[in-house]
C-alpha cells in the first residue's frame, strides 16, 4: 500500500521575513527546502506539496502598479496574480526537487518526475467572507492614494492596524480543488506533485456549471487540508518557521505542545491560543484533517520535517 502525505510549506520556504528576495536568494531557499522535502520521499511516501504565496502576490501587485504608472499597462486581477505566483514558486520547487532527486539517484527509480499543477480552488459564492473582506494584501498607501486606487480598480481599502491604508480582500473557505483527479493520478503514477499553491486560484461555479475567478485569497493551510483529505493522505504536515505549537504563545507562560487530540485542539483554539492569520488556520486545518479521517496532522519547523515525521519534533494533532 502506497502512503500519501501532503506537505504545506510556509513563506520561509522561499523568503525570510524582511528579506528583499533576489532570484539568487529565492533559489537558495528553494534548494534548501527541496533538501528537506526529498527526505520525505526517501522515506517511501508519495508526496504532494502545497505552498503559500502572500509575499509574492504582494510583489506582483507592486510590479503591476509600477507598470501602470510608468507605462499605463493594465493591472491584472488577483486570480491571475495567484496563477502567476503558482508558476513562479512551482517552477522553483519543480527544478530544485528534480535536481535533488538526480543528486540522490532517485529520479526514474522511486520517483518518476516533479510536476506543478495550476490549481483552482472552489469557494462558495455565498461565503460570508465576501461581505467582510479581512485579508490585507499588497503595498501600503496614504488614505488619499488608497481611496483613489479603490475607485480606479474597484478595490476595497481599509486602514491597516499596523499603520497606513491597504487593499483588503475576502478570505473564503476552500471547498475543493477542480484538478483533484489529475493530481491523484499523477501521485499514483509516482510523480511528486506541487499543487494548490497559495491556497489555489479562487473560483466559483456559476449557474451553468462554469468556473469564474474571484478576487480573494484562500488560506493555504485550509486549502491544503482539502487536498490532503481528497487524496486520502495518511498525514498532513504543515511546515513553518516555528518548532512547535505553543499555549500562551509570546508570554512568559508559553508552553510547547508535543501532541494534542482534536478535542484538546478545539478547546485551546476556542480559548484563543492560536493567532488568526498565522497559527489559527494551521490548527484549524489540522483539526479538520483528522476529523475527516486523517491519521495525524503535524505542525513543525521546515528544518525538522524529517524528525517530525518520526514523532521526534513538532506538534502532532491526533484523533480523540
Ligand atoms: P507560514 O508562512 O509558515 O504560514 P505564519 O507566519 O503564517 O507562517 O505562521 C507561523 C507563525 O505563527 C509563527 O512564526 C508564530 O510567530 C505564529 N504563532 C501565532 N500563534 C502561535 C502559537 N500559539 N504557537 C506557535 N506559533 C504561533
Ligand atoms: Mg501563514
Amino acid at each position: 500500500m502506497e502512503k500519501y502525505i501532503v506537505v504545506a510549506v510556509g513563506g520561509n520556504a522561499f523568503q525570510t521575513k524582511n528579506e528583499r528576495g533576489s532570484p539568487e536568494s529565492y533559489w537558495e531557499h528553494a534548494r534548501r527546502s527541496a533538501d528537506f522535502l526529498v527526505r520525505i520521499v526517501e522515506d517511501g511516501y508519495r508526496v504532494a506539496i502545497t505552498h503559500g504565496n502572500g509575499p509574492q502576490v504582494g510583489i506582483i501587485a507592486e510590479w503591476m502598479l509600477a507598470g501602470k504608472s510608468a507605462k499605463g499597462l493594465p493591472v491584472m486581477t488577483l486570480d491571475i496574480a495567484g496563477a502567476m505566483s503558482q508558476g513562479w514558486l512551482g517552477y522553483l520547487l519543480q527544478q530544485t526537487i528534480y535536481n535533488k532527486l538526480i543528486e540522490k539517484g532517485l529520479l526514474g527509480k522511486s520517483v518518476k518526475g516533479v510536476i506543478t499543477v495550476i490549481t483552482q480552488t472552489v469557494v462558495d459564492r455565498g461565503d460570508p467572507a465576501f461581505m467582510n473582506p479581512t485579508k490585507f494584501i499588497g503595498p501600503w498607501y496614504s488614505e488619499e492614494e488608497a481611496k483613489k486606487l479603490a475607485k480606479e480598480h474597484g478595490w476595497v481599502v481599509k486602514p491597516d492596524p499596523r499603520g497606513g491604508w491597504r487593499r483588503v480582500v475576502p478570505s473564503p473557505n476552500p471547498t475543493r480543488q477542480i484538478e483533484i483527479d489529475a493530481i491523484k493520478k499523477l501521485l499514483s503514477e509516482g510523480y511528486i506533485v506541487i499543487a494548490s499553491g497559495g491556497g489555489g486560484i479562487p473560483v466559483y461555479v456559476d449557474e451553468e456549471g462554469k468556473l469564474r475567478g474571484v478576487e480573494a485569497v484562500i488560506d493555504k493551510d485550509l486549502a491544503g487540508e482539502r487536498l490532503a483529505s481528497a487524496i486520502g493522505a495518511e498525514i498532513f504536515m504543515i511546515l513553518t518557521d516555528i518548532d512547535k505549537v505553543y499555549l500562551n504563545y509570546g508570554t512568559p507562560r508559553q508552553k510547547a505542545i508535543d501532541v494534542m487530540t482534536v478535542s484538546e485542539a478545539k478547546k485551546y483554539y476556542e480559548e484563543g491560543h492560536f493567532k488568526p492569520g498565522s497559527m489559527g488556520p494551521k490548527v484549524l486545518a489540522a483539526i479538520r484533517f483528522v476529523e475527516d479521517g486523517g491519521k495525524e496532522a503535524i505542525i513543525a519547523h521546515l528544518f525538522q520535517a524529517y524528525e517530525a515525521l518520526r514523532g521526534k519534533a513538532g506538534t502532532r494533532i491526533v484523533p480523540g
